[in-house]
């Protein structure tokens, strides 16, 4: 046996198993693709499920692969036990029903004794109790001593999952000496101290377990077997543990570097380090795979093992950021087997130093309050009430709070902390349901608040105080909708879209995406919470985005200017059915009766830019609503409005108003500030309805932009010389165009002549009539009927039926000429029963016809039925 290295190993194993007829396959994500009964892959096996059971068929019936994998349950082992990590790469081959036992025994068995050249003397095999069959091969057909054979219970040597494909497996074992093992006298292989190394295991899968105790055999056997590749390498390398390994080891030296410590002088601190270096690979290889930290399920695993490397690392003495750094070795160890690591490396640190920085941020407070907590705890018992302070507070899973307890003898009231769990579950639960009622307009959360004052007319920010929200109060990270005392935020009414903003208090920022207006006229900003908490009574400051406010601004000014503009192009007609404004576009919906024609587009786009560099002043006031009326304000018809109303108007002393509307909008000051009005398009919405789509300032300089480049494309593609050359070029090759199509009707032309002309020789004389029947292959239905009609002109006499294949389909046409007309021929009788008998149907005059039919098989069959069909008619 001769050192060798991780990477050499994996090669060995996999490039062994292609030479005996096996698929190579790259490791698979460590994200299960499509099943939902696996967290994270765990085997070699487990990605090729479908390949076992039949569901999807393999390239091959054999294959090898090198699998990433992640045993979460082995986390309390890792660093103790000398063999086991979250993260490994098990080598496996696999038989979708193909070879079964014995060869699986003798591939394993060279790979060991004749491959990596493992000593005979030092491999121990197990069996399963019941499994006489690998027995007898192990010892009659391998040569192994009897004595070397150990038969195991179902505990250790059967594979089962629940129900389905299950069988008994058999184990090599590397026995490392008495020097390595537990010392008791009954130690043997299977015990689990670290003298006999389990590293290969051979699963025999055939019999179908209903789940019950009933073993059916299975139709198909199969093949899985899992060797760890850090083990076998820890084996090769004559290591201790699979922390030495190669590649391991110089994560574990980085490790070392950092913390000033040196490995195997102190048990305590090996342990950290070993913890450390495995859970940085298995963080790597789960980020790299698309895993983010999170709370549930493999993000949960995920922020476990960082947290856990995070604190074990304090517990080293390193107190800076250091699991990137960490990171970095572990891309560089594995990069070239695994290059997704090297391309997603920003990602990873990224990943990684977000959460150690969240957690360093509440550990050392955590961990103070936990030492208070348990200098006052009774009976080496910490409350749940304080465990959960801890998760809730400091961000402490509850798996950490239990690993420092147990470092101290203690233990956690884990029956009060589950049950705060579910409260707060239920307290969540509730404040989305009442977040969700009021926004719909239901439920009462705000019911007895205090309407809102709006300053937002004139003021683009403002300190407010929270009236009420939704929920007790709302931390980093959730979904909520907060009341205020007054606020700038416009809340969507009369088509123009709520403001979007931030709600700030000491320390905490909360996003407003939205805002809304109760029946009560509490206005309601719906967001979320960026960073600290929110609760009922914070002062706050309101702030809106005022870029984003401003584009609405200009939009709602230029709506009143396009519907000035509309009635005195279109006429008084003219009234608002309808608008929305937002910061991107404006909508106009209105009533007319006819689609607007270009001239009128751009009438009324003039006009309206016309007013804008005008300069109107934009003015609003506050009058009772029968003094607005007298001023003839455009109110929107069926609309309720109160005893006092808002009037928006644009112009001047000189110009008069050119617009004026009762309108609760915010608007520009000067409709200057509009810049520039296009319009996108003008469309219909219902009977007498149309919808103008525009755009202005910003966004007009955005669609001329996206007009530019689209016309730069077309020059490009129709090869002109820029864009002021387009439309000669576009003209140019539109004339090109035609000329070809009129060459390729005169090419066909002659080509249907000249075949017209060799098919009249096959005709046949039918009682007087001049009868030709023809199949061509590969001519349009058109020309077989050029050619029939050419045919029918030529000859009066011609009865012509020419069958056209294509795709598998045929198409008959057929023409008589006037005196065979005359004489009783008739072509759509003709080509139906030709028709018919290629399985399809079909008429037509009795001139010319056409039918098609499905099966162009018959052909043949259907040109002698056109023949007898006009036998029969000469006969009559
Ligand atoms: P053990 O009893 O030592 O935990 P296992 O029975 O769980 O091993 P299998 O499920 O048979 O192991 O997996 C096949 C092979 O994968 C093992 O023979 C071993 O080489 C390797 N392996 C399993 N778990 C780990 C681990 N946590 N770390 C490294 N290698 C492992
Ligand atoms: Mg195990």
């Amino acid at each position: 046996m001769e050192w060798t290295s991780l990477t050499d190993l994996r090669e060995k194993f996999l490039s062994y198993f292609e030479s005996k007829g096996h698929h190579r396959f790259k490791s698979f994500s460590l994200v299960p693709d499509g099943d939902k009964s696996l967290l994270l892959i765990n085997s070699g096996m487990a990605p090729l499920k479908k390949f076992f059971t039949g569901e999807a068929t393999p390239p091959k019936k054999r294959a090898t692969s090198c699998q990433k994998c992640i045993r979460t349950p082995d986390i309390d082992n890792v660093g103790k036990t000398a063999r086991h990590g979250t993260f490994f790469e098990m080598l496996g081959n696999f038989s979708f029903g193909d070879y079964f036992k014995r060869e699986a025994i003798q591939f394993a068995w060279e790979f060991c004794t004749k491959v990596i050249e493992l000593p005979v003397d030092k491999l121990w095999i197990s069996v399963y109790e019941g499994d006489d069959e690998a027995a007898d091969i192990w010892v009659n057909e391998i040569g192994v001593a009897p004595e070397r054979i150990v038969r195991l219970g179902k505990e250790d040597n059967f594979w089962e999952h629940g129900t389905g494909p299950c069988g008994p497996c058999s184990e090599i074992y590397f026995d490392r000496g008495p020097e390595k093992g537990c010392g008791r006298p009954d130690c043997h292989v299977g015990c689990d101290c670290d003298r006999y190394v389990e590293f290969w295991n051979l699963v025999f899968s055939q019999f179908d377990s209903d789940g019950k105790g009933n073993y059916a055999p299975l139709k198909q056997k199969n093949i899985d077997t899992g060797m760890g590749l850090e083990r076998l390498a820890c084996i090769m390398q004559g290591v201790d543990n699979l922390f030495e390994v190669d590649t391991i080891k110089n994560i574990t030296n980085r490790i070392c570097e950092i913390s000033g410590h040196k490995y195997g002088e102190d048990e305590k601190a090996d342990v950290s380090l070993r913890i450390i270096t495995d859970h940085m690979r298995s963080s790597v290889f789960m980020i790299s795979d698309g895993i983010i930290a999170s709370n549930e399920g493999r993000g949960y695993v995920l922020r476990r093992l960082l947290r856990r490397a995070a604190r074990h690392g304090r517990l080293l003495g390193i107190d800076r950021l250091f699991l990137a750094d960490v990171a970095e070795t572990v891309i560089n160890e594995n990069k070239k087997a695994y290059p997704e690591l090297e391309e997603r490396k920003e990602l990873i640190y990224k990943v990684i130093t977000t959460e150690e920085e969240s957690f360093s941020r509440t550990i050392d407070q955590g961990l103070q309050i936990l030492d208070e907590m348990t200098a006052q705890a009774e009976n080496n018992m910490l409350s749940g009430k304080d465990a959960f302070m801890l998760y809730d507070t400091f961000g402490f899973p509850l798996d950490l709070t239990r690993e420092i307890l147990s470092e101290r003898g203690m233990n956690i009231d884990e029956e009060e902390f589950t049950r705060l769990m579910a409260d707060q579950r239920d307290r969540a639960r509730k404040a989305r349901k009442d977040m969700n009622d009021a926004w719909a307009g239901e439920g009462n959360i705000f019911k007895d608040v205090p309407a809102t004052k709006f300053v937002g007319y004139e003021l683009d920010a403002c300190d407010a105080t929270v009236a009420a929200m939704s929920g007790d109060g709302l931390s980093e990270g959730e979904q909520g909708i907060i009341a205020l005392d007054k606020t700038p935020f416009y809340a969507e009414s009369g088509g123009q879209v709520g403001d979007h903003g931030i709600i700030s208090n000491n320390g905490g920022e909360f996003a407003v995406e939205d805002v809304k207006k109760n029946e009560d006229g509490v206005y309601m900003h719906m967001g979320r919470v960026i960073s600290g908490k929110f609760a009922t009574g914070d002062i706050v400051k309101a702030e809106i985005d005022v870029i984003r406010r401003n584009a609405i601004r200009r939009n709602h000014t230029a709506t009143h200017l396009l519907q000035a503009a509309l009635r005195k192009v279109l006429g008084s007609h003219v009234q608002q059915a309808g608008s929305m404004v937002d910061d991107r576009e404006l909508r106009f919906d209105f009533t007319h009766f006819s689609a607007m024609t270009p001239v009128e587009k751009q009438q009324v786009e003039d006009i309206v830019n016309g007013y804008i560099l005008s300069a109107l002043p934009v003015t609003t006031r506050e009058m009772p609503a029968d003094e607005a009326k007298a001023t003839g304000a455009m109110a929107l018809f069926g609309e309720k409005y109160g005893d006092i109303v808002r009037v928006v108007s644009a112009g001047s002393e000189k110009a008069g108003n050119v617009s004026v509307e009762l309108c609760g909008g915010t608007h520009v000051t000067n409709t200057s500030n509009v810049g520039l009005f296009k319009i996108v398009s003008e469309s219909s919405v219902a009977s007498g309805v149309r919808r103008i789509v525009a755009v202005t300032g910003s966004g007009v300089i955005n669609l001329l932009n996206s007009y530019k480049s689209a016309a730069e494309n077309a020059a490009d593609i129709l090869k002109a010389a820029g864009i002021d050359d387009l439309e000669r070029r576009a003209s140019q090759v539109m004339s090109e165009m035609k000329e070809k199509e009129r060459e390729i009707e005169k090419l066909r032309a002659q080509i249907a002549s000249s075949q017209a002309d060799d098919i009249i020789k096959s005709a046949k004389d039918i009682g007087g009539f001049k009868f030709i029947a023809s199949a061509v292959s590969d001519i349009t239905p058109d020309a077989a009927r050029s050619m029939c009609d050419k045919i029918k002109s030529d000859y009066k006499n011609s009865v012509v039926i020419i069958a056209s294949v294509s795709g598998g389909k045929v198409t008959f046409a057929s023409a008589c000429g006037s005196q065979a007309v005359e004489m009783g021929a008739h072509a759509g009788n003709i080509v139906k029963k030709a028709a018919m008998a290629a399985g399809g149907n079909g008429g037509g005059r009795p001139d010319s016809a056409m039918a098609g039919g499905k099966d162009a098989s018959k052909v043949q069959q259907a040109l002698i039925a056109a023949e007898e069909a006009l036998r029969e008619t000469s006969k009559a």
